[in-house]
């Protein structure tokens, strides 16, 4: 008998770009002249920057000569890729390149680290939420099931809403309830709003005072445009002891195809054993990384370094600009109708929050109907998106121009 692992059958079902798909189908079927827009991509236009090609055809055709060959890399990351992203991203930060682990991106990444720790962890996460930090915790068994809102009995939601101003408060359960695990992602996907250098402050804080650990995803640091809006956890005192970073060369600098991202496990971050001595993070992401991930592919590698270089950096700003300039057009278009609108500004994320009553799959369908325009019902990020839309600057400029055009003749 093979039994399975029935915490997937507590997974929601994974229906909302296939129902965003059925109802799109429907309405283009009805309406075959309807030009329709997406606005909810969640992918990046491309295509990938000149630099990067440079790099990826060398490293092909450096494949093809047998002076020059390689197979089986480290696991961890070639050292040209983990002193680059040290000496780049993290010279005034207390980072070594050894803390330093490549992967074939941060969804993997962040979907795995949770294996590092016991089944009964408590785990906190805001609300709305990426959805691989929730199932990936279920799947393992430590959210139990969910009520008829979608809400695990077993997670810690810290709600971000208009009203906080998209801020999570620090929790409010009893001390015995306190989450061991936080996971915090900003600039904030689907929020797309970004947390000051003191609000992170209280998080670290928080996190040493109640021996807690922080899982930081910064997949959008890219976006930040603000100065002083710190684009690194370990800009924060005291983060080293207590948070796992992770980053991604995707939306950065166009590698959703391409795949590659990296964890930073400072080697100063432990957790508690059996026998209560503490236990270094890095020793057991090394030990995991290097039985179950054979690296990310060198030709990848010398991609994500060559993103590194001056050039790399200036196309890869001129990418995200274009996507910047975009959301921030839709945010200025929802904020000049007098709606509550969130993100635009070191995000390419843009988070409404519909008027009145209004949930979210019926807004999708009034702007489907009315503007012919495809977005992200915000239903699909947790129970707190219910009242919410995500739309992003993934888009192409004309397009995004055009939608909002018809942005503006809408009637809520
Ligand atoms: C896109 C995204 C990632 C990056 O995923 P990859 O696997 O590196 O493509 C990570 N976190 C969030 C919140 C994202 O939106």
């Amino acid at each position: 008998m093979t039994r399975i692992n029935a915490n997937y059958l507590n997974l929601p079902g994974g229906y909302l770009f296939s129902e965003v798909a059925r109802r799109v189908a429907t309405f283009s079927a009805a309406n075959p002249e309807a030009r329709i827009i997406r606005l909810g991509i969640g992918d990046v236009a491309g295509p990938l920057s000149p630099v990067v090609i440079q790099a990826l055809q060398k490293a092909v055709a450096e494949q093809g000569e047998a002076a020059h060959f390689r197979g089986y890399g480290p696991e961890q990351g070639y050292d040209f890729l983990r002193n680059t992203i040290a000496a780049a991203e993290y010279a005034e930060l207390p980072v070594s390149p050894d803390e330093i682990f490549i992967s074939d991106g941060a969804k993997c990444d962040l979907g795995n680290f949770q294996e590092l720790f016991a089944a009964d962890c408590r785990i906190a996460l805001t609300d709305p939420v990426y959805p691989v930090y929730a199932d990936a915790n279920v799947m393992a068994g430590r959210a139990g099931r969910a009520d008829e809102d979608g809400r695990f009995k077993g997670l810690i939601y810290l709600p971000c809403t208009a009203e906080n101003n998209f801020v999570p408060e620090l929790p409010s359960v009893p001390a015995q309830e306190r989450p061991d695990i936080i996971y915090l992602c900003f600039p904030n996907n689907p929020t797309g709003t970004v947390l000051t250098r003191s609000q992170l402050q209280v998080w670290v804080d928080y996190a040493r005072e109640n021996d807690a650990l922080i899982l930081f995803d910064a997949a959008y640091e890219a976006f930040i445009r603000e100065p002083g809006i710190p684009r690194s956890i370990y800009e924060i005192p005291g983060a080293r002891d207590v948070a796992v970073e992770f980053r991604s060369y995707s939306k950065t600098a166009g590698f959703t195809g391409l795949r590659c991202g990296f964890a930073v496990v400072p080697k100063t971050v432990t957790g508690t054993g059996p026998d209560g001595k503490r236990v270094p993070l890095h020793a057991l992401w090394n030990r995991r990384q290097t039985t179950k991930f054979n690296g990310c592919s060198y030709i990848v590698q010398r991609a994500a370094e060559a993103t590194h270089s001056p050039e790399g950096k200036a196309e890869t700003m001129a990418a995200t600009d274009a996507y910047l300039a975009n959301a921030r057009a839709i945010r200025d278009a929802f904020e000049s109708m007098g709606l509550t609108v969130a993100g635009g500004h070191n995000s390419p994320y843009v988070w409404l929050r519909l008027p009145g009553d209004m949930d979210s799959w019926q807004f999708f369908d009034l702007l489907l109907a009315q503007a012919h325009i495809v977005g992200t019902p915000g239903a699909g990020f947790g129970p707190g998106g219910k009242h919410y839309f995500r739309f992003t600057g993934f888009g192409n400029q004309a397009d995004t121009a055009e939608a909002i055009d018809r942005l503006r003749g809408l009637s809520l």
